[in-house]
């Protein structure tokens, strides 16, 4: 798609940013500041939209899935985290491997399964837990573990990234999560207290092993808390960089903070800065095929408008979301296709519904 007539800008220190993308040159820091920056957020969604257009058109996709919480039993204590509990501790769980293949349902294309660095069940229930899903279920793709929870194998049993995955792999893993990144910054990681977790460039690290052994993963930026614009953009070079490099990221999932018990801020960020993020993301990450509206966190209503701001996945049904509804979500804890169909279709565009790999399985026109 060639550059058509430029959009309604009334911040005119948009106008650079919209020559640049329409010409498919790179937006730099400064740019990426300003669109954190600009009062014009209509203009800037205007943008974002074209650069999602020329990608998919008006196509948004989603996926029938399943989230899995294998345990929220957690050795570290983020500050911002209201899903982890200590071992014994009141609503704690562990579920065993049958439990988990109790809630696998027969018509789920992709599986996702994150949890807590639990203090002693060791990698080989992971590596039996994939295998056991993809025996029972060989026709479900199933993403699982964050780099985070890929670190702490190495950290807690000294098993290297490149074997853990070539292991999950051989067991049956098709997909990574995106999550664990939270914020890339050193600042951050101590004011939050996730030092013990996987850092920027040990995250992407594990990410490019991934994508080397063939693996695809996404990737997150937790924002709406006391991280500064600054720490927002750089998180996103750093994510586009390491997808030139290694090239294997799907999507972007921006997730929205969830105040929960943990209040780091009073409320929760507004739609407007949810809207601004999706659209900033959209446009920083030109090397990304896909800018998810996570629905879980931004409410079916804000998602459904993301999706006129740059966004072209909505990501699932997910049936039992517990991470977000710890810390008080007020979105339903799954969806069916039909509330999908519906958001998607307010939005104007047409639904895609996919695998995890995003291969096409029906266009619902
Ligand atoms: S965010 Fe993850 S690593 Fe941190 S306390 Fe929660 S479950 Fe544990």
């Amino acid at each position: 798609m060639t550059l058509t007539a430029r959009p309604l800008l009334r911040d005119h220190r948009l106008v650079p940013i919209w020559e640049k993308v329409g010409a498919g040159a790179r937006l730099d820091r400064e740019d990426g500041l300003l669109l954190f920056q600009t009062d014009d957020l209509l203009g800037l969604g205007r943008i974002a939209d074209y650069a999602k257009r020329r990608r998919v058109g008006d196509q948004v996709f989603f996926v029938i899935n399943r989230y899995v919480n294998p345990t929220n039993v957690c050795v570290l204590s983020c500050k911002f985290c209201d899903f982890a509990k200590k071992k014994g501790e009141a609503g704690a769980f562990e579920h065993s491997i049958e439990d988990i293949l109790g809630m696998i349902q027969d018509g789920v294309r992709e599986v996702h399964i994150v949890g807590g660095h639990h203090p002693d069940w060791p990698f080989e229930y992971y590596e039996r837990l994939i295998a056991a899903i993809h025996a029972q279920h060989p026709q479900v793709q199933i993403k699982a573990f964050t780099a985070a929870e890929i670190d702490y194998f190495w950290r807690r049993w000294k098993i290297p990234p490149e074997e853990v995955l070539s292991r999950l792999k051989a067991a049956g893993l098709h997909s990574m999560p995106g999550g664990g990144a939270e914020v890339f910054s050193e600042r951050l990681q101590k004011l939050l207290n996730y030092t013990g977790k996987a850092g920027a460039d040990r995250w992407c690290e594990i990410h490019g092993i991934a994508h080397r052994l063939g693996l695809k993963t996404n990737a997150t930026m937790l924002y709406g808390h006391v991280e500064t614009t600054e720490e927002r953009v750089d998180h996103l070079l750093r994510l586009r960089r390491q997808q030139d490099e290694s090239g294997g990221f799907l999507t972007f999932i921006p997730l929205a903070y969830q105040v929960g018990d943990t209040k780091l801020v009073p409320r929760q960020t507004p739609p407007t800065d949810d809207l601004r993020t999706i659209a900033a993301s959209r446009l920083l990450l030109d090397n990304f095929p896909h800018v998810e509206a996570y629905w879980i966190m931004i409410g079916e209503a804000t998602a459904s408008i993301a999706l006129n701001f740059g966004a072209d996945d909505i990501n699932g049904t997910l049936e039992d979301e517990r991470i977000a509804h710890a810390a008080k979500a007020e979105s339903p804890a799954g969806l069916a296709r039909e509330q999908l169909l519906r958001m998607i279709r307010d939005a104007g565009k047409i639904p895609v519904e996919r695998d995890a790999l995003y291969n096409v399985i029906k266009v619902w026109n």
